[in-house]
């Protein structure tokens, strides 16, 4: 069946918004963070027009329909990317915070020296820093897996610093610079085997719908709900539960105790162990709620017509003489980072947005990885399901027109 983007793009008010000079947005930044549906908005208001309330601590009407909310959007997590059993959703303020959560409460109390972090050179710095800190405290070691010429992962260097004293593999489901989707379950299959655990970023692979936990078969994901079109300030870690239950608080609090006494404190489990003082209840019922849109969505056709814009997108920027694209591994995500020689990516940038185009510029929170390509930052233009070949052409019109200029 045929995509209808025009239909779509009536559920993301913001993509109708005029920008600069009174040209339609053209949205190009949703690696950055996506546009929310009407749903999402919707949702998040009525919650507060109707049932707003704090949770899990009071007998009135109101706290527990908000509690029954909140606690639904756990189950719609869980839900949404096919968490085994034995699984738990944590609610956090996105992959950043989940992502620390590993790295200071299960690393800090199972990491010894000798002990050894595998990372690629892909990663954002949010899977980059926390290991750091991690690695600091306790005395392990951080090796890091290379990247071939195309983007992708070596799979041989991944294998070659994989050995019986990496403890854990953390590793992004797809870069938010390269648009490189790894192969998940393959390296999660080795690790596992090297008796490591597993810690996925997914927070560029869950808005293009790629993440199958029961299938990836690691042992923490992390997400964060606004790039899933979903709220800002609201994300998950999805756990095994054993491992969480194992796991010293990360921080404390209301809500997370069993008892306390000035003798000492006792813990819930989690996912509450994990969850001190109000959580964003609204963040969450709002990111249920993207995760229901995109259950909506025609998975199959959105991902085609992602990859048709990709191509187009990738072509017309090649086109411009003087461009160089970073990043062209098979099936990557509609991400194209860019720079054209001999012009800064923010004056680039600049001119784009003065005809109403949003792109990001800089390292992209990855300044290893621009170690790695011999280069200080790019222009990036992200895609989502929402944006449309009349967009792309009008992108590749306004950079070749600003190639002109700043040549
Ligand atoms: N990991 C990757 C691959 C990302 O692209 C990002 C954000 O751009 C993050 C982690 C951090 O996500 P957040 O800022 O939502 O915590």
């Amino acid at each position: 069946m045929e995509f209808d983007v025009e239909k779509i793009r009536k559920d993301f008010p913001a993509l109708s918004e005029r920008t600069n000079g009174g040209n339609t947005l053209i949205y190009f930044d949703n690696a950055a963070s996506a546009q929310k549906p009407l749903s999402v908005l919707e949702a998040v208001s009525n919650f507060y027009r109707h049932d707003y309330s704090n949770i899990h601590r009071s007998a009135h009407d109101l706290s527990m329909r908000a509690t029954a909310a909140y606690e639904n959007a756990r189950k719609k997590v869980l839900g949404f990317f096919s968490a085994p059993p034995g699984f738990e959703a944590v609610f956090t303020r996105g992959t950043t915070e989940s992502l620390n959560l590993i790295a200071q409460s299960w690393a800090q109390s199972n990491l010894r020296r000798g002990d050894e972090i595998l990372l690629t050179e892909m990663e954002h710095h949010a899977n980059i820093v926390p290991w750091q800190i991690a690695a600091q405290k306790t005395g392990a070691k951080i090796s890091v897996a290379k990247i071939l010429p195309d983007g992708s992962l070596n799979i041989e260097d991944f294998k070659e610093k994989l050995s019986g004293k990496t403890k854990i593999v953390s590793i992004a489901h797809a870069s938010n610079v390269l648009g490189t989707v790894n192969p998940v379950k393959l390296l999660s299959g080795l690790a596992h085997s090297a008796g490591a655990l597993v810690s996925i970023d997914a927070a560029q692979s869950s808005p293009h719908m790629l993440d199958n936990l029961s299938d990836i078969g690691a042992d923490f994901y992390s997400v964060s709900s606004h790039k899933c079109f979903g709220p800002t300030g609201c994300g998950a870690l999805i756990a095994r539960r054993d491992l969480l239950d194992a796991m010293p608080p990360y921080q404390c609090g209301g809500d997370m105790i069993e008892n306390v006494s000035w003798e000492g404190t006792t813990f819930r489990k989690s996912p509450e162990r994990f969850e001190a003082g109000t959580p964003n209840i609204a963040g969450a019922i709002g990111f249920a709620a993207a995760l229901d849109y995109l259950k909506n969505l025609d998975a199959a056709a959105a991902g085609k017509h992602e990859k048709n814009l990709l191509i187009r997108l990738s072509d017309g920027i090649s086109s411009i003489g003087g461009t160089r694209i970073y990043g062209n591994a098979q099936g990557k995500l509609p991400i194209v980072s860019f720079n054209l020689s001999g012009a800064h990516p923010n004056d680039i940038s600049a001119l784009l947005n003065a005809g109403g185009i949003a792109i990001r510029t800089g390292h992209h929170c990855a300044e290893p990885l621009m170690e790695t390509l011999g280069i200080r930052g790019t222009c990036r233009a992200s895609l989502a399901f929402y944006n449309t070949k009349e967009e792309v052409d009008i992108f590749v019109e306004k950079l070749a027109h600003a190639a002109k200029i700043l040549a």
